[in-house]
């Protein structure tokens, strides 16, 4: 052959007496096919093999297989952010003139969702307290699914699960939750007969602040049907590059969770017997649903709150930070502080006050505690006593 074509066209080379520990990235648009009747009939193949890059290359595959296991699914789709991942599972469960149920302490751009994109479409959503005691009363035919978050975005209300399951079995209603804070490794949405149990791979399995990705887990093959089904129409896939960054965050996972939870109840304990605000983490019996965390999680990962009873002094307490850095995500190496406000319905009694958001990273847990004695002497106002 001609330069020009030896310029394109890649050798084969043997793979014999070749292994190793890691899977090759498989980046691609085009798959090609052996032959004119494989191509004719790629659109027949089923949804674990290959016909084009934007669903997945064997790289994909191997990190859908890995959730799956951990998740104890049968299927497994990958999605560029949580939030998309959020909006297939509502895609693929809502028509219009249906109904979606959320709790009040989801993360914020899920309602955002619903208001602005699914309510132009005719797919209505009302707010239910996470409690779930105003959950019956809501519920009526046009209802298709229930949305969970537990413990909640901020507030960290646990949840109890298998009593909204049983709630929404009995009438046919699909049942969802953003699993992001326990992970698969704390909570196994899917052995309390969750339909569709979702995660934001940008923060534990990602692990490093440089990632973006979420990922939605199934039993039920019809349902998969339908994820796979609305990505199409979207055009949704994940790169193999960045499913790699995946592969790697979550050969350290366990280890960096069971750290990160143990040195951030350390200092959820801490604080909340300094009483330096109402410490909100679902191992502390003050937490709303702490019972049910001990009932139904193995664990805490190492995001909590505190309620800041006086942020008068906030700005200037975060601006002499040290270690921790200012920032709203988590699952990173390195502790974050984020203030939050939330506007739930009238009368929430936590409407008006700062919520202090915290992640802990990897660092020394010494240099953690010496930034937040800081922190709060500032707020405190006993900065020189
Ligand atoms: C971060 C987060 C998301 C969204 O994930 P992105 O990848 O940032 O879109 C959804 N739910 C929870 C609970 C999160 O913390």
């Amino acid at each position: 052959m001609r330069d020009a074509t030896l310029c394109p066209i890649h050798p084969t080379v043997s793979e014999d007496g070749y292994a190793s520990l890691t899977v090759p990235t498989h980046r691609a648009s085009t798959i090609v096919f052996e032959d004119a009747a494989a191509y004719a009939t790629r659109g027949q193949r089923d949804l674990d093999s290959y016909s084009y890059g934007l669903h997945g290359t064997p790289t994909n595959r191997v990190l859908e297989a890995q959730l799956s296991a951990l998740e104890g699914a049968k299927h497994t789709v990958l999605l560029p952010s949580g939030q998309t991942a959020i909006a297939v599972c509502f895609l693929a469960a809502l028509r219009p003139g249906d109904t979606v149920l959320i709790p009040d302490s989801a993360y914020p751009p899920v309602l955002g969702f619903c208001r602005n994109f699914l309510a132009p479409l005719g797919i209505h959503h009302r707010i239910y307290r996470p409690d779930g005691s105003d959950l019956a009363a809501q519920i009526d035919d046009s209802v298709r699914l229930i949305w969970m978050e537990s413990p909640g975005s901020t507030t960290m209300e646990v949840q109890d699960l298998p009593a909204i399951v049983a709630l929404a079995r009995d009438r046919g209603i699909l049942t969802g939750i953003d699993n992001t804070w326990a992970t698969p490794l704390l909570f196994k949405p899917l052995a309390h007969g969750v339909d569709l149990s979702m995660q934001a791979l940008t923060k534990y399995v990602g692990g490093h602040s440089d990632l973006l990705m979420g990922s939605v887990s199934v039993n039920d093959s019809d349902l998969r049907q339908r994820l796979r089904d609305q990505m199409r129409f979207l055009g949704l896939g994940v790169p193999a590059d960045a499913v790699a960054l995946a592969l790697r965050g979550i050969e350290t996972m366990a280890v960096r969770m069971a750290h990160q939870g143990r040195i951030a109840l350390d200092i959820a304990q801490d604080l909340a017997a300094r009483n330096l605000g109402e410490v909100l983490h679902p191992a502390l019996p003050s937490c709303p649903g702490h019972d049910l965390w001990c009932r139904d999680f193995a664990g805490a990962s190492g995001v909590f709150s505190v309620v800041l009873p006086d942020a008068s002094r906030l700005n200037a307490a975060l601006d002499a930070l040290q270690v921790f850095a200012i920032g709203a995500s988590w699952g990173g190496t390195r502790s974050l502080m984020a203030p939050m406000t939330i506007t739930r319905a009238n009368g929430h009694p936590r409407n008006d006050k700062t919520i202090l958001r915290l992640q802990i990273g990897l660092e020394d847990p010494a240099d953690l505690q010496a930034d937040l004695n800081a922190f709060f002497s500032i707020l405190t106002n006993q900065a020189d006593a």
